[in-house]
């Protein structure tokens, strides 16, 4: 066959003139792929017992030891190699829709379940359970679901403010996969993002004064930090700088987290600066 590029070459692009025009998207698919395929190696069907129904299920969840840690973000996400395993937190019943994250999924009172049932399971239509993994369309119905519980339940400040922000990291993390950059989604999971983080900055910032430590397994300095984090986040950096100080200064506080707290003050110091120079 002709040499699609032959044209080039007295351009003195010869040697691109085998170039597969497709390769990249071929490329990318089979990373996703590939992907797929780790994933579904260190998922398992983990059973259930509904505290609302009593019904037993099963949910998908990630094998302890196997997802390994690449980094943190600033608002604490943990980032892993293959995998997102925040996807597998969200814990629904198929058969009532009582779902809560996993850490608090058994935790409910009389009053709750009576709640629950009223509000949620009466309409709940059920959820199809045929899928190996969770990709991030069903992960935020879970957390979203999960999130509607909390409300109707009357759950703690805390953990709706904690399942606002894993829903943050799950749009972070759907946002990573989006490899050709395009520019509406983006600009659409940022925005929703943005909501998420202002709820849960509300939620937190509230629960601080209300409930005692450890709030979501976090101690007191930990719970600073990420409200100072979740204050620059959505925009409130004099709020965020008033809490990162306190983190800076605290006695209490290891040089671990301090240094968080001056990596987002910096953050915060050039931001300022470059809308100084605009
Ligand atoms: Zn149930």
């Amino acid at each position: 066959m002709k040499n699609l590029f032959s044209e080039l070459e007295q351009l003195g692009l010869s040697q691109l003139g085998n170039i597969q025009i497709y390769k990249q998207e071929e490329e990318e698919e089979r990373h996703l792929e590939e992907l797929k395929m780790k994933e579904t190696d260190i998922v398992y069907d983990r059973s259930y017992m509904c505290p609302v129904c009593d019904k037993q299920f099963k949910s998908k969840a990630v094998k302890t030891g196997k997802a390994r840690l690449k980094s943190t973000d600033t608002d604490l996400r943990p980032v892993y190699d293959y995998i997102d395993p925040i996807k597998y937190d969200a814990v629904v019943c198929p058969s009532c829709g009582y779902a809560a994250m996993n850490r608090f999924f058994t935790n409910i009172t009389d009053l709750q379940r009576k709640w629950i049932r009223e509000q949620i399971s009466v309409n709940f239509k059920g959820l199809a359970q045929d899928n190996d993994i969770y990709d991030y369309e069903e992960a935020l119905k879970r957390y979203k679901l999960a999130l509607i519980n909390a409300v109707v339940k009357k759950g703690k400040l805390s953990e709706k403010a904690y399942t606002c922000l894993k829903i943050t990291w799950l749009l972070r993390g759907k946002e990573a996969l989006i490899r050709n950059k395009e520019l509406p989604i983006i600009e659409s999971l940022k925005k929703q993002e943005l909501e998420f983080a202002k709820k849960a900055y509300e939620g937190f910032s509230q629960a601080f004064g209300k409930e005692s430590f450890p709030i979501c397994g976090m101690d007191e300095i930990t719970v600073t930090y990420l409200i100072g984090e979740l204050a620059r986040r959505t925009g409130n950096d004099e709020e965020a700088l008033r809490w990162l100080s306190k983190v800076i200064t605290s006695r209490a506080a290891n040089e671990r987290i301090k240094d968080r707290a001056r990596e987002v003050k910096n953050i915060i110091k050039k931001e300022q600066e470059k809308i100084a120079e605009s």
